[in-house]
């Protein structure tokens, strides 16, 4: 059985998932975890990039 690299364990399917630049094998919760850190550093580089735009045109 192939092991997740994220929490060591045997699982029967690995997922293949996008970590910046990396892609990692995983199983299937540590999959959906790495999608939701994914998700939320987009969402923090965006309100970030808006508010120096917004002090931009100040
Ligand atoms: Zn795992």
């Amino acid at each position: 059985m192939p092991a997740c690299k994220e929490c060591g364990e045997d699982v029967e399917e690995l997922f293949n998932v996008k970590v910046g630049s990396k892609r990692r094998l995983v199983c299937e919760d540590c999959a959906e975890l790495l999608e939701e850190q994914e998700l939320i550093g987009e969402e923090q580089e965006a309100v970030i990039q808006q508010m120096m735009g917004y002090k931009g045109r100040r």
